[in-house]
């Protein structure tokens, strides 16, 4: 895969105001960076329209969620059609966040990624398990059912649209454990297996990133795995203090990769 995806969710931090100081720093710091990085950020739905203004790099801009109706009684909700207009360049779908407070299921992220691709906003899917599932030895097969029924009637050519970040829900947020590099590895070579499974040979462009307690420390063991090809990256992404010298990490890991090709 020629690109490395480097991205973060904001879930429902930062104003309009202290986003746009982020995000103009980060565009600068974008600017010099080898483009075979490619950045992305979810703000919250108040932000995407001063921020997509405000746009002059290659940084994608994310919604982090969109109900399948392109409209209707659906109080609190923002559909397809609206984030079109808005001119977002993904969506985020089925965060753990959503799953456990919103009640949201796959059957509801399978309505929410076909109609994204129907209305070419490319979905970044989150799937992963749970702690039990993973203590009773079934990560895998929780993943493939996630896989199975989120992705159910997309078809190969749509395929290609889609992101998927692998987020085990007990290595994410305050308290996540740190997943090892190993395990990471072992799920995203399983993603894969599922992916080509299902889409043949085409599953295998569909970008895997990896989301959980990502930090400095962490973040280039994580992306040697073959099938790691990104970040998705919560708080030590929110500041740029932080950020900016994983960012310098993952360059040159990108850069080393291509002179060992
Ligand atoms: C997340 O919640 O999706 C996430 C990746 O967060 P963190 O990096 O803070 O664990």
């Amino acid at each position: 895969m020629d690109k490395v995806y480097v991205g973060t969710n904001w879930k429902m931090h930062k104003t309009i105001e202290e986003g746009q100081v982020y995000f103009r720093e980060l565009q600068e710091i974008a600017k010099n960076k080898d483009l075979s990085m490619q950045l992305f950020i979810i703000p919250s739905y108040t932000s995407l329209i001063p921020l997509k203004r405000e746009i002059d790099s290659n940084i994608l801009l994310g919604a982090q969620n969109m109900h399948w109706e392109d409209e209707g009684a659906f109080t609190g909700e923002v559909s397809p059609t609206m984030l079109k207009e808005i001119g977002v360049d993904l969506v985020e779908l089925g965060h753990s966040e959503r799953r456990q407070f919103y009640n949201e299921n796959d059957q509801d992220l399978n309505k929410k990624i076909q109609a994204s691709l129907k209305h070419n906003i490319p979905p970044l899917v989150c799937i992963g398990e749970h702690i039990e599932q993973k203590e009773f030895g079934i990560s895998r097969e929780s993943l493939s059912i996630q896989l199975k029924v989120c992705l159910k009637g997309v078809s190969q050519e749509q395929v290609e649209d889609v992101m998927i970040a692998y987020e085990p829900v007990w290595a994410i947020g305050e308290g996540g454990v740190e997943a090892t590099s190993e395990y990471v590895h072992q799920m995203h070579n399983h993603i894969r297996n599922v992916l080509v499974e299902m889409f043949g040979h085409v599953g295998n462009n569909v970008p895997i990133l990896f989301g959980g307690s990502v930090n400095r420390k962490n973040a280039i063991d994580y992306l040697q795995g073959e099938n790691v090809n990104g970040l998705f990256i919560g708080r030590s992404a929110w500041d740029l203090q932080k950020f900016e010298p994983i960012l310098d990490d993952i360059e040159r890991f990108i850069q080393n990769s291509k002179v060992a090709k």
